[in-house]
Parts: C-alpha cells; sequence; structure tokens
C-alpha cells in the first residue's frame, strides 16, 4: 500500500516549491488548495451547500464567484471558518480517494492546513517547510502583490509555525541559508525506505 505523506507549513514557506521537486523525483503530489478550488466548482453537494449559506451570490454561470466570497470571508472569522468546514471534508475526501489509487512507493497531500483540520489522522507522515516568518512575508509581498497588513492578516488564522512544525514527523528548512534540494533528496530517501518496511 501506499505511503501517506502530507507536506506543509505557513503561508509562502515554501510548500508548492518543495511538492515540485518531489514531483520531479516521481512522486505523485495532491495539491489540496487546487483542488478545494476545483471541487468548489464541480461537486453538485458542495455547491448546494455553499448556495445554502451564502446565498445565489455565491455561483455566476455554475463557476464560484472569487471575488464575492472573498469579500464574505475576508475579516470575518465565523464565515470563513463556516467556509472551511464546508469545504475541508470533502477536500479531505477527495485527497484520500486520490491517495489509495496512486501506486508509487509513496505519495504526498500538500496542504496549508492539516493539523487544523485534522487530516493528520489519514496520514502517515508529515512532513513540514520551515521559513523564517520575515522572510515569509517579503515572499508572500513579492509573489501576491500585496500589503505587509494583508499578509498578516492571512497569517492570523493559521496556527503558529513553531507549533505546528514540534507536530510534523520531518522538517525541511527553507531559510535561505540550507539550500532545499539536498534535503528533499535526502527525505526522499529515508520515505523510499520506511515505504518498504
Ligand atoms: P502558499 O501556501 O502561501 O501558497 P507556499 O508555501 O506554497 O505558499 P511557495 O509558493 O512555494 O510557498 O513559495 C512562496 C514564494 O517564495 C514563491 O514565489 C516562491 O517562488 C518563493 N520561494 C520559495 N522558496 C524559495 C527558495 N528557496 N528560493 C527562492 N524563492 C523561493
Amino acid at each position: 500500500m501506499v505511503l501517506r505523506v502530507g507536506l506543509t507549513g505557513g503561508i509562502a514557506s515554501g510548500k508548492t516549491t518543495v511538492a515540485g521537486i518531489f514531483e520531479v523525483l516521481g512522486i505523485p503530489v495532491y495539491y489540496a488548495d487546487e483542488a478545494a478550488k476545483r471541487l468548489m466548482n464541480e461537486n453538485t453537494a458542495l455547491k448546494e451547500k455553499i448556495i445554502q449559506h451564502f446565498g445565489d451570490a455565491a455561483y455566476q454561470d455554475g463557476l464560484l464567484n472569487r471575488p464575492y466570497i472573498s469579500q464574505q470571508v475576508f475579516q470575518n472569522k465565523e464565515k470563513l471558518e463556516l467556509l472551511n468546514a464546508l469545504v475541508h471534508p470533502v477536500t479531505i475526501k477527495d485527497g484520500n480517494d486520490w491517495i489509495q489509487k496512486q501506486t508509487s512507493a509513496y505519495a504526498i497531500k500538500e496542504a496549508a492546513l492539516i493539523f487544523e483540520s485534522n487530516s493528520q489522522v489519514d496520514l502517515d507522515y508529515v512532513i513540514g517547510v520551515h521559513s523564517p516568518e520575515s522572510l515569509r512575508i517579503q515572499r508572500s509581498m513579492k509573489r501576491d502583490n500585496i500589503s505587509r497588513d494583508k499578509v498578516l492578516l492571512r497569517m492570523k488564522n493559521q496556527m503558529d509555525e513553531e507549533e505546528k512544525m514540534k507536530r510534523c514527523d520531518f522538517v525541511i528548512y527553507n531559510n535561505e541559508e540550507q539550500a532545499i534540494v539536498p534535503q528533499v533528496l535526502e527525505l526522499n530517501r529515508k520515505l523510499l525506505q520506511l515505504a518498504q518496511q
């Protein structure tokens, strides 16, 4: 059976960058954020629930009205939690179904919120990508072309980075001092070994 590995980290910690290196090594990766976006457009039961709670304006021509939803949940913790409570279980199930179908020694599920949504229960190991907060803020501002305040607001919704890393089985340091490729190669070797046991 395929070994199920989670990959997590804070905003702009480098999860997608690290996942891309695993993909180069031939390891299949499920991107939870991308999947959630797809499921919100394609999963009929989920769409119905979103409309029920957020109104008809949540969809336009069958597709999620992203500006409307963002405006609804931005700075509204309860509505954000409600949206997450609808989307997370569907995405977790979709990811679990996907991982079961993989035929590689191990497969990776990349998600910003693993412990927050308790999805580590369906995973054998979790890898954390650790990056200092100052660097994450800089990278996020540059990548998304947003203000420092907006980045800080987004970060507020996530579990404390140190706490998250403590709960991970392996940590990759993406801090401009340690190169990430050798760390991924080493971890790949370990995971292949663990998959054989
Ligand atoms: P999010 O969860 O916010 O989408 P993420 O954790 O997937 O982010 P990435 O998108 O991989 O993070 O990285 C954030 C930004 O920082 C990207 O623009 C990426 O190219 C850049 N970046 C990440 N790691 C490095 C690195 N080691 N060297 C240079 N740039 C990097």
